[in-house]
């Protein structure tokens, strides 16, 4: 597929949050992950700390740049994969839903950006949850309904005619930092958590160690698809003024991943001089024994919170009589 630079469309708004139109600039670059025409800028309000791209592209032309063979779409049969990786993908899934069962043992819950399924499926598999989803991408959405037999609206999350106070949980996983209007859609939330329910978002963690090391290399930036990076202040602060109950935060996603992704994007910048280079020491990162290697020092980050992804609970109080 080829974009038209000249066909793009862009817009240049004002502060989702606090509507302030003064910024900085932080990180300024191309899409490294599909090598698409434009040069991106992730800025800082100056008045309350939101990231976010300006100016940025407009839904229509941005969607171009979520290539058919972007990550979340995968689609995989679980039962066909050898033990260890059925191991491995089911993990994060498993780790993800003890983490919410923390604060809510079971009831209806509704992943928000559910991909083609992984996660749900482990929360049906579990016997406590009903599940359902919301999918933009028509063939992940097709495949989820498809695959688990349970609702998943295609459409985005704002469209979707949910019913008001219906859900437990709400969860979105890795995606309120792609949303065009992320305060709207936490609203949407909002609206269709019961009161008590919780609500939780994993989002790039500005504080990891790896946004520290590989700067603008690090996955969480992202350019043109994240269109917000949330500094966990700012984001309470919004929690807060939205109603919700900020219940805390953890370190849950496996991020072997996206640790891969960031070194790939950072041996992509020199590449082109030392190709074999570039090529053996990914070779290496993928290897089984980095990936065990890699085991303990990614859980003590996990237990320090400066894994890449951060994951954020929060509750909608429940009603006092
Ligand atoms: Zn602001």
């Amino acid at each position: 597929m080829t974009i038209e630079p000249e066909s793009l469309i862009w817009e240049d708004l004002a502060c989702e949050w606090c509507h302030s139109t003064e910024y900085e600039i932080i990180v300024e670059g191309p899409d490294l992950q599909t090598g698409f025409p434009g040069t991106f800028q992730m800025v800082r309000c100056l008045q309350c700390g939101l990231y976010r791209q300006a100016p940025r592209l407009t839904w229509k032309s941005l969607e171009q740049y979520y290539d058919v063979t972007y990550h979340s779409y995968d689609t995989f049969e679980v039962e066909k994969l050898n033990w260890f990786k059925r191991i491995d993908k089911r993990y994060g899934p498993w780790k993800r839903l003890k983490a919410i069962e923390k604060y809510k043992s079971g009831g209806n819950l509704l992943e928000v950006g559910c991909g083609t399924g992984a996660f749900l499926e482990e929360a049906l598999r579990s016997g406590r949850w009903n599940v359902t989803g919301v999918e933009p991408v028509k063939h992940a959405a097709d495949f989820t309904r498809n695959k688990l037999d349970i609702p998943v609206y295609t459409e985005l999350f704002g469209d979707a005619n949910l019913p008001n106070e219906s859900f437990d949980a709400v969860v979105l996983w890795n995606v309120l930092e792609h949303l065009d209007h992320p305060i709207d859609n936490l609203k949407k939330a909002w609206d269709v958590l019961k009161p008590g329910g919780v609500l939780v978002c994993s989002v790039p963690n500005l504080d990891s160690l790896e946004a520290e090391i590989f700067g603008r290399f690090w996955v969480g930036w992202e350019l043109p698809r994240h269109l917000f990076v949330f500094p966990l202040h700012t984001l309470k602060t919004i929690y807060q003024g939205l109603g919700f109950n900020w219940l805390g935060t953890r370190c849950i996603s496996t991020t072997y991943g996206t640790l891969g992704t960031t070194i790939s994007f950072w041996t992509g910048s020199w590449k082109s001089k030392h190709p074999w280079i570039a090529k053996a020491f990914l070779a290496l990162y993928w290897s089984p024994v980095t990936r065990l290697l890699l085991v303990i020092p990614l859980w003590v980050l996990d237990r320090f919170e400066k894994s890449t992804i951060i994951t954020v609970f929060a509750q909608k109080p429940e009603i006092k009589y």
